[in-house]
């Protein structure tokens, strides 16, 4: 099974993909991961990378795509992968949608998560992180997951742990703003690699609610009809 998953920070991407790996038993590519491991380990590709993710910026192309391209060559994912985070853009899309059809790998399933970019930032501005236990997943713009207030003060609504901290980058509002651009771009960007697989095969295009099991249920729920 191989397969595509589309959406903008703040969708509720990643935890979809933890689902979807599991249900389907695939690898997952994260090529931001990727990259911050690249970084870490001071590789070449870190190197060339970091100024660009530092930036906000995308990698350039000649990096990014042999990178994600001998991934999903590889004989360790020959039993199925799932991409996230690549494509990003127009050029990525074309050059992985040729080779796979070069390599006849077959596509399984593009899904793309939709959320509006209003509320998607929103979401990603609105995290707090349980000090207790950063499992607990806690939101001031999602009603189901919203920390309890008392006296002016937020608790986390999981454990009541009255220490909830802020990612400093969840703040940096012209950083959020350049990525969602970048997703948004229906012209080169990321939507534009979603439309380049709508012109040649059914996109499911999953809604992102604020509960992640509803979410998940309604993405189930259209893969399965297909
Ligand atoms: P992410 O964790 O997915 O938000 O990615 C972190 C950073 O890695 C991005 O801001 C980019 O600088 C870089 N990156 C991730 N995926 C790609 C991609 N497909 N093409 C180029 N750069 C990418």
């Amino acid at each position: 099974m191989n397969i595509i998953l589309f959406g903008p920070n703040g969708s509720g991407k990643g935890t979809q993909g933890a689902i979807l790996r599991e249900k389907f038993s695939v690898r997952r590519i994260e090529t931001g991961v990727i990259f911050r491991e690249n970084v870490s380990g001071s590789t070449d590709i870190g190197r060339r990378a970091k100024i660009f993710i530092d930036r906000g910026e995308l990698v350039p192309d000649d990096i990014t795509i042999p990178m994600i391209m001998n991934r999903i060559k590889n004989p360790n994912f020959k039993n199925g992968w799932l991409l996230d985070g690549f494509p990003r853009n127009l050029t990525q899309a074309e050059a992985l949608g040729m080779d796979i059809e070069r390599e006849g790998i077959n596509l399984d399933f593009v899904i793309e998560i939709i959320i509006d970019r209003d509320t998607a930032k929103n979401r990603i501005m609105g995290r707090r992180l349980c000090a207790s236990e950063n499992s607990h997943p806690n939101n001031i713009s999602i009603d189901a997951i919203r920390p309890v207030e008392k006296h002016g003060a937020l608790f986390c609504h999981v454990c009541g742990c009255e220490t909830l901290t802020i990612r400093a980058d969840d703040q940096d509002e012209a950083a959020i703003d350049k990525r969602l651009s970048i997703y948004f771009d229906t012209k080169t960007g990321t939507l534009a690699a979603v439309n380049y697989f709508k012109a040649r095969m059914k996109v499911f295009e999953v809604h992102s609610f604020s509960e992640v099991q509803e979410t998940s249920e309604h993405m189930m729920e259209l893969l399965s009809c297909s």
